[in-house]
């Protein structure tokens, strides 16, 4: 009996007894490392780790594991320690007492050089005792002028629920996903502001996913990632906007990864945004992504007329503008992409008027409205031109992407290729790396399937002009 043999045997009976998404996630990256008459020791990549295999797998390697070794089989656990910056103390004390010892040994293994480390914290303001971090938080944007509408009912309210008890709802954490000006940072902060004003012993802390990256980059350069992680680690609510900026950062979706299971694990609130659903999300690790699944997704929709009109009110009525009810409906009616297509809609129309000496007119109104749908359509990108076809063929975004060769998601493919030429201005390069890493002969090509099939099929025909449809609505 070898250590690969037993090993191997365990996980042909796990895989047949979980999901295969559970199996990938938690039992492929386990490392055996030995095996000692009964007993198999493992090695997993955190502690995190083995207290989710501890919680939630205990029953089916015991099954596994007695079938292999008989009754008296034994697991130890051994924690890959290099990207662990937890206290080795907090670790023991956490394991769960209730757990019979017969099975369970552990032994924690690896550097743990940090603690010799000296705390100078860089991201700390100097001078200042206390933990003090400006929260960098955006106090116009708050839950008054948040207005409430079909399209963001969950996203708000569960976010008003995590601003009263951040950390101790099952939201968390608490990701709010949506297109460009739906209203993300705004909610985000707004979240920020309620929990300052309630909790103002908290420590919140809003800072955009790329500005993240930079500050993370600069500590690898600088050799004090330690303290990097450090200092995430002693938020209490953090607020990360924009994670789709973390695709394709390995090195800092792993730092992420590690501050959020920290955080996660000692109930603080993580909450995050994105402009694109967790499915969705490319180049994003898995471990990751099953992390941002853990809470609550909330989408923030586009408005409905209703909900546009009475942001546009809001809006004049802060600045203290009036306008006529006829043009409030007419910007209301045609600009209905996003909240800030409308205010910016709105403040040329302020603007153009007080320019001008101008009284606001429904014929001015027109010439800006007009201004904007144009510049709007202008501005399809390849991510929704891809999300438009996928959905168009009811597949998702990462099938679209794959290598398959089945006859119909090639054919997607090379629409979702076609029309990222035909509506962007992106190379032919960059439209292939982006649809599932192509090179541009593959884009080249596709464009001239697309023309030609259009020309020769006609049920073809219909998906291009179907979709054409979608892509000027
Ligand atoms: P995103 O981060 O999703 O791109 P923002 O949060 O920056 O969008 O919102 C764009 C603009 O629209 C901001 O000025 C914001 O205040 C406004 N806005 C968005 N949603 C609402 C809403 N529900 N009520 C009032 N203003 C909103
Ligand atoms: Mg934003």
């Amino acid at each position: 009996m070898s250590l690969e043999s037993v090993w191997k045997n365990c996980l042909n009976f796990i895989k047949d007894n979980i999901q295969d998404q559970a199996y990938k996630t938690w039992f492929e990256p386990i490392q055996p490392i030995k095996l000692d008459e009964n007993i198999l020791s493992i090695q997993v990549p955190s502690k995190f780790f083995y207290e989710w295999l501890e919680e939630h797998y205990v029953k089916l390697l015991k099954i596994a594991l007695t079938k292999e070794l008989g009754k008296d089989a034994k697991l130890v656990y051994i924690i890959k320690m290099e990207n662990y910056f937890g206290s080795p103390k907090s670790f023991t004390e956490k394991i769960p007492s209730d757990y019979k010892p017969k099975m369970k040994s552990q032994k924690i293994e690896g550097s743990s050089s940090y603690f010799k480390n000296e705390l100078t914290n860089p991201f700390i303001i100097p001078g200042i005792q206390n933990l003090k971090i400006d929260s960098q938080l955006n106090p116009n944007y708050n839950f008054n002028n948040f207005l409430e509408g079909d399209s963001n009912r969950l996203a708000r309210s569960a976010g008003y629920a995590v601003s009263n008890r951040p950390g101790g709802t099952s939201f968390n954490p608490l990701l709010i996903f949506g297109g460009v000006g739906l209203g993300k940072t705004h909610l985000a902060n707004a979240i920020g502001i309620n929990i300052k004003q309630k909790f103002p012993d908290k420590t919140v802390l809003y800072i955009s996913a790329e500005k993240f990256t930079q500050q993370y980059i600069e500590s690898v350069k600088k050799n004090n990632r330690n303290d990097f992680i450090h200092f995430y680690q002693l938020i209490d609510i953090l607020i990360i906007d924009d994670v789709q900026f973390f695709s394709g950062k390995s090195g800092t979706q792993d730092v992420f990864f590690h501050i959020f299971n920290h955080l996660h694990q000692n109930g603080k609130q993580v909450v995050l945004t994105s402009d694109k659903a967790p499915v969705d999300m490319q180049e994003i690790e898995q471990r990751l992504l099953s992390r941002f699944k853990w809470g609550l997704s909330a989408e923030l929709q586009t408005p409905n007329y209703e909900t546009r009109i009475s942001i546009i009110k809001n809006k004049l009525s802060r600045d203290g503008v009036e306008m006529d009810d006829e043009i409030i409906f007419y910007v209301a009616k045609h600009i209905k992409t996003n909240v800030r297509e409308l205010e910016g809609a709105i403040i040329s129309l302020m603007a153009q008027s007080s320019f001008n000496r101008k009284n606001i007119t429904i014929d001015l109104a027109k010439v800006i409205v007009e201004k904007f749908v144009k510049n709007t359509n202008k501005e399809i990108s390849i991510d929704h031109i891809q999300k438009v076809v996928s959905d168009y063929f009811q597949m998702d975004v990462m099938t679209l992407q794959s290598k398959t060769r089945k006859r119909h998601i090639v054919q997607a493919r090379q629409l979702a290729m076609f029309f990222s030429k035909k509506f962007t201005k992106a190379s032919l390069a960059s439209i292939g790396t982006k649809i599932g890493r192509r090179d541009h002969a593959t884009v080249l090509h596709a464009c001239k399937t697309v023309d030609n099939l259009a020309f020769t099929d006609k049920q073809f025909r219909k998906y291009v002009d179907d979709l054409n449809k979608k892509f000027s609505d």
